[in-house]
């Protein structure tokens, strides 16, 4: 059984990862360690408290804990970096993993809760041309325990509840899709972190047979789908996946997807500079949403300066809204937090990364 279970990748090999475990892994794990079954249960609510030290756990068996030792680690990670907004008190971290990956994630304040957006992989092969997370490709795919530590690593840092997880940091989600259903699956749980999946985003740019089974999953997570065009030619410019999954098949298995959850799902637009801002393009874009169950969230794009995209001014981010609300879709413009530190996604590791190498 140990063998069976998922141990970080090229470390600490043979060696039980317990936050990448679920509830019946973690039972199995007690049985097989001569324990009682209830024991699993312990044990995962002592790792979703965000415990860092199996030696910590107060109401194990002495015994047990030196077994568990023996053949299992937590998979805690370093905190590299801090930068803090002093606009809005969003922070960023520079998260080092075991293997000595680096990766981003980012707490957001709302008055409704405590945010986090975190990353799915170390890096991403889906090569959106506006995006530093994929300036690089991608190293690897994160574990659910790696993903399900970066709320626990946030959560520790600032004392408080985490209440609403983004998938919108580096990494595809669906091209990791294994782990992410089990990372939603663990972090949904009520022993765990009891974080509602109406509390969840999942950001995807549009891997269709994966989405259809996220749909039959019917999990009741909000769906955001990066669009970020009205058409098929200046789609296929700047993000790949359409070549393979045009706009037509995207919107009809959204359309598949709010049948089966009956569930809004948002798409984001990020306003690129003189390319897909123009009054025709919010015209094209409301007739393609007209009669699907949406929100559009626009988004003033953040520069990356390898791709030499520029985003739109404001006024033209509030006239493209205006035709949009004009034509009956729902849209509102994301709120820029964070302005004062490295925003986008993906730029403060590159940065970082980039410095290294120096
Ligand atoms: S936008 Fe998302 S899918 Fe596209 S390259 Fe960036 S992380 Fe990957």
């Amino acid at each position: 059984m140990i063998d069976n279970l998922r141990v970080g990748e090229g470390f600490m090999d043979n060696m039980v990862d317990l936050r990448s475990c679920s509830i019946e892994e973690l039972e199995n794990l007690s049985l097989e360690l001569g324990e009682k079954k209830f024991r699993g249960k312990q044990l995962f609510a002592w790792i979703h408290k965000g415990i860092e030290s199996i030696h910590n756990m107060a109401n194990l068996p002495k015994d047990f804990k030196v077994k568990l030792n023996q053949v299992s680690y937590i998979n805690n990670m370093d905190i590299l970096k801090i930068l803090e907004s002093k606009l809005d008190g969003t922070r960023k971290y520079l998260i080092v993993l075991k293997d000595g990956n680096i990766i981003e994630s980012v707490l957001m304040k709302y008055k409704h809760g405590n945010t986090v957006c975190i990353s799915t992989q170390v890096g991403c092969k889906m090569g959106c041309s506006f995006c530093a997370s994929t300036v690089d490709g991608v190293k690897r795919n994160l574990t659910s325990g790696e993903i399900i530590g970066q709320v626990l690593t946030i959560q520790n840092d600032i004392g408080q509840r985490i209440s609403n997880v983004v998938l919108m940091g580096s990494g595809e989600p669906l091209d990791n899709y294994e782990e992410v259903i089990k990372f939603l699956e663990t972090v949904n749980s009520p022993l765990g972190l009891n974080i509602s999946m109406r509390n969840i985003t999942l950001s995807t740019c549009g891997i269709i047979p994966k989405l259809l089974d996220l749909a039959h999953r019917n999990l009741q997570i909000t769906l955001a789908i990066s669009l970020h065009a009205p058409n098929d030619v200046l789609r296929n410019r700047i993000m790949p996946i359409n070549r393979v999954y045009n706009i037509e098949k995207l919107l009809d298995i959204c359309k598949k997807y709010i049948k089966k959850t009956n569930r809004r799902v948002t798409f984001e637009y990020s306003l690129i500079r003189g390319f897909n801002d123009k009054r025709e393009h919010a015209i094209e874009l409301s007739e393609k949403l007209k009669g699907i169950l949406c929100h559009v969230n626009l988004i003033p794009l953040n520069e990356v300066k390898e791709s030499g995209l520029k985003g739109s001014k404001r006024e033209r981010v509030y006239e493209f809204q205006k035709i949009l609300k004009k034509n009956g879709i729902d849209v509102t413009v994301r709120r820029e937090l964070g302005s004062d530190i490295d925003a986008s996604c993906g730029q403060l590791r590159k940065g970082y990364i980039e410095s290294m190498r120096k």
